[in-house]
């Protein structure tokens, strides 16, 4: 593997005197090399559907003759987006193994640092804790679990504390291991011929660590084995006041699979969760995303994607991205609010099927309550306009993606928090309550047959 990722280092810094710099940071640089089979294909993964459509459009055949000219010969290549990648790896064993963090110089992800985590009300005391752990390993919090739900920055902040230890305490030995590669390693250890002496290889590999860090232990499988011998690793590692970080997409009462002694040992440290970003948080997190990547956005692009992702920060920054790529496809300097709504497009269309506009919702909100624009968009505060303003706004809000400042002009000049009141509202009622779904579907039924 070795040799071929020198190859492909060459390949690289070919491609980059040969396509402009945007392209080559957005577009081949994140290009992973996966294997280079038998029959002469070198098989590339890419980071999304979206990036590998894009290289297929522009780049292929330029990356086709740089690596002839770099491997003396011809060859294919086949570029995966990660689903395809998946499957690739599950069905071959690559001849080439994916390199191990090991052999790496740095295991952690450069970009994983506390400087670039934004801290909001939703992770202030994880980040606070995930510091004091950082700056103090072993002494303070031990050990420290995190949870919370998909990409709310467990992994990113198991990274910054790996980061910041290699550079303020670069003699301690620390490992950052997924629930899966323990378990692995373990089973590895095991069913090697050498069974005792790649045991006790495994044991010193886990028990001599300064900073021990597994994620997404939720995945434990119920081996008791494994178990086991996380349990011992555990423990000798705690009695000897060496640090433990553990992270988990839930609470650890809630992992079925875990046994109680490894549970309770959890228990007896600090846990916390991570939280949902709150809409200030979210705007703050693509500002720092387009201060590190030097993409320019203009605010109402920005709040847009913030107000429509709301939980999974990797998909808040995959909407950037996209919203980016976009925008520079067709040259512009600043990405807006048009940019950022083709991002959204494929949602949108499935939620606007008959390509609706605001007015029209209006109109049809009016008709079916039987009331004035004027009113619906006025200063009443009676019953019988307050409900049919709150739906109106709602459908604007779901069905174009408005963001809630340009509906707040709409309605005459009302602030966001208004219109996100409403907005949450009625989607909370129109799922809890037959009423207002009956309501609302009647007016979109109408809609689409505008
Ligand atoms: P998890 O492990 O919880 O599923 P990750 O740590 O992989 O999530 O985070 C997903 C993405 O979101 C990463 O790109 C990460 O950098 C980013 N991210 C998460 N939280 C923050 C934050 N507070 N500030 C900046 N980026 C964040
Ligand atoms: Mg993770």
């Amino acid at each position: 593997m070795k040799e071929l990722e020198d190859l492909w280092k060459i390949i690289l810094e070919k491609l980059e005197l040969s396509v402009s710099n945007v392209s080559f940071v957005m577009w081949i640089k994140p290009l992973k090399i996966i294997d280079y089979t038998e029959n002469k294909t070198l098989v590339l993964s890419t980071k999304s559907t979206f990036a590998k459509n894009q290289l297929l459009r522009g780049y292929f055949d330029k990356i086709k003759n740089v690596a002839r000219e770099v491997f003396g010969e011809d060859l294919e290549i086949d570029v995966l987006d990660p689903q395809e990648e998946e499957a690739y790896l599950k069905n071959n064993r690559p001849k080439t193994k994916v390199v191990d963090s090991e052999d790496q110089k740095n295991p952690f992800d450069p970009e994983f640092t506390f400087d670039n985590f934004v801290v909001g009300k939703c992770n202030q005391y994880v980040y606070a804790a995930a510091r004091a752990v950082a700056e103090n390993p072993g002494r303070k919090i031990n050990p420290l679990f995190i949870y919370g739900g998909v990409g709310l920055g467990k992994t990113h902040l198991l990274h910054s504390i790996g980061n910041y230890i290699r550079e303020y305490k670069p003699n301690l030995k620390i490992k950052y291991v997924t629930c899966e590669q323990f378990t692995n390693d373990y089973i590895e250890s095991l069913s090697t011929s050498a069974k005792m002496k790649t045991n006790s290889e495994f044991r010193s590999k886990y028990r001599n660590l300064d900073v021990l860090m597994v994620d997404d232990i939720q995945f434990i499988a119920k081996k008791i084995s494994t178990q086991e011998e996380f349990f011992h690793t555990f423990n000798e590692l705690q009695q000897n006041g060496k640090q433990i970080i553990i992270c988990s997409d839930r609470h650890p009462k809630e992992i079925e699979t875990l046994e109680d002694r490894l549970r309770s040992r959890m228990l007896m440290g600090l846990i916390q969760d991570l939280q949902s970003p709150d809409l200030e948080t979210r705007i703050a997190i693509l500002r720092k995303k387009c201060q590190l990547e030097k993409y320019s956005f203009d605010d109402e692009a920005i709040n847009y994607i913030a107000e429509r992702v709301e939980s999974d920060i990797r998909e808040l920054k995959g909407m950037l991205f996209k919203a980016y790529s976009l925008s520079s496809l067709l040259g512009k300097k600043t990405v807006d609010i048009f940019d950022a709504r083709e991002a959204f497009s494929d949602k949108n269309d499935e939620k606007n099927e008959g390509g609706s506009s605001a007015e029209q919702i209006i109109e049809a909100v009016c008709n079916y309550f039987n009331i004035s624009k004027s009113d619906i968009t006025g200063k009443k505060k009676n019953k019988e306009i307050v409900e049919p303003r709150m739906i109106a706004i709602y459908l604007i809000n779901e069905m174009l993606e408005m963001p809630l400042v340009s509906i707040g002009k709409l309605f005459g000049g009302r602030d966001h928090t208004t219109i996100m009141h409403a907005r949450d509202k009625i989607g909370t009622e129109s799922k809890t309550n037959k009423k207002t779904q009956t309501i609302i579907n009647e007016i979109k039924k109408v809609l689409k047959s505008v």
